[in-house]
Parts: C-alpha cells; structure tokens; sequence
C-alpha cells in the first residue's frame, strides 16, 4: 500500500469528466448513459454504473436497479462519503444471453478521513428483462 496522503477532491463528475467507474471513457458516454436510462447490457455494466451512481449521489438510479425483493423503501447517500476508485476482480454469466450472474469487486472511498476497502461478492438477476442488483456478500476489510 502506497503511504501517500490522499487528498479527496469534492465529486463534480461532468459528462466530460473520466467515468468514476474506472473504464477507459467519459461519464457521459459511460455510466451517463445509464443512469440517463440506457439499460446495461451485463451484469458488470450494471454493477459499474450502480458505483457512478453512489459517486454522482443518484439515489433514484440505485433504487430502480435494486431487485424488488430485497430493495430498500429509500435510500439516504452520505455527501461526505468520498470514493476513490472501483477494482472489478471477478465475473461469472452475467452477459447478454445469461439470466444471472456475479461480480467480485473492491470498492475503495475515503469515510471520515480513514480510507477503507469494501470488498463485495455481488449477485445480479434479470428483472423484466433489464440486469438488476440482488444482493451481496461482503466484508469491510480496512
Ligand atoms: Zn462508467
């Protein structure tokens, strides 16, 4: 782990800006398009655009990507949660002709000052034909 002071800078993600999620374009030809209603085509997309979505504070988009089994009535993001980067480290299915499948990731942000790692087995399921998050299994590993 690099010991360098990390310096969070406040998210004002623009079209133009590098997409929070990690892949090599823009917000707005990325993860914009999605939560501008551009359904995501695997599970992998989804689970990118669901982390832009926490990063850019789109409430409404993590909800209407939430399986309606296990989504909450409401969702409160916290403006002083700062995420620092997105490591997708495994997929299983989730493609274009698959009805479920599964990421791995690491998802690092800045809460109170301390960096912290969350590292997540996420499942994801068609609903009405569209990718949805269903759950996850998962641990804070600091
Ligand atoms: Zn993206």
């Amino acid at each position: 782990m690099p010991r360098r002071a990390v310096r969070p800078k406040p998210a004002a993600v623009t079209a133009s800006s590098p997409c929070p999620c990690g892949l090599p374009a823009t917000y707005g030809a990325c993860c914009g398009l999605r939560h501008a209603g551009s359904p995501a085509s695997t599970a992998q997309l989804l689970m990118r655009s669901r982390y832009s979505a926490f990063v850019v504070l789109d409430e409404s988009y993590l909800l209407r990507t939430w399986h309606p089994s296990t989504r909450p009535a409401s969702l409160d993001l916290d403006p002083r949660v700062r995420w620092l980067g997105l490591d997708v480290l495994a997929t299983t299915a989730g493609g274009p002709f698959h009805t479920e499948g599964t990421v791995d990731f690491t998802a690092r942000h800045l809460d109170g000052g301390r960096q912290e790692s969350l590292r997540e087995h996420s499942r994801f399921v068609r609903h009405e034909g569209a990718w949805v998050y269903l759950d996850a299994a998962g641990a804070a590993t600091g």
